[in-house]
């Protein structure tokens, strides 16, 4: 969809820390984190709400949140969809928040490994 903000990045047109990319599916960090390592995993195919998404697409999100944790180490970090506007969704393009949980001792969160 033209206007849409994660259609560009998925285009490239808008620049972005791409961390997976397969043909159904991106990972990249998200520009405002809430913690060190805050990314987005989206389905490439643009919809609002997780209705809106064809299964394969789905089915794709939660092996790339497995990779991302395998890949950094991740142990402790919250998995978040808001679906709809008073669920707190902003963008109207589904996407899967991945946050990782700061461990008190040892700073703000983790590393992806390019970073
Ligand atoms: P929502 O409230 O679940 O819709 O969250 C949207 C998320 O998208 C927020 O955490 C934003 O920081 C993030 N976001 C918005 N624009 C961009 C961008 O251009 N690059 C990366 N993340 C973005």
């Amino acid at each position: 969809m033209a206007a849409c903000i994660f259609c560009k990045i998925i285009k490239g047109d808008i620049p972005s820390f791409k961390l997976f990319e397969s043909d159904k599916v991106l990972a990249f960090l998200d520009i405002e984190p809430l913690s060190r390592g805050h990314a987005l995993v989206i389905p490439k195919h643009h919809g609002a709400k997780l209705t809106d998404i064809p299964d394969d697409q789905l089915s794709e999100i939660l092996p790339v949140v497995k990779k991302l944790a395998s890949a950094t180490g991740a142990e402790n970090y919250n998995l978040l969809q808001n679906n709809g506007r008073l669920a707190h969704q902003v963008v109207d393009h589904v996407h899967f928040h991945m946050i990782p949980k700061p461990n008190p001792e040892e700073g703000m969160g983790i590393s992806w490994p390019a970073q």
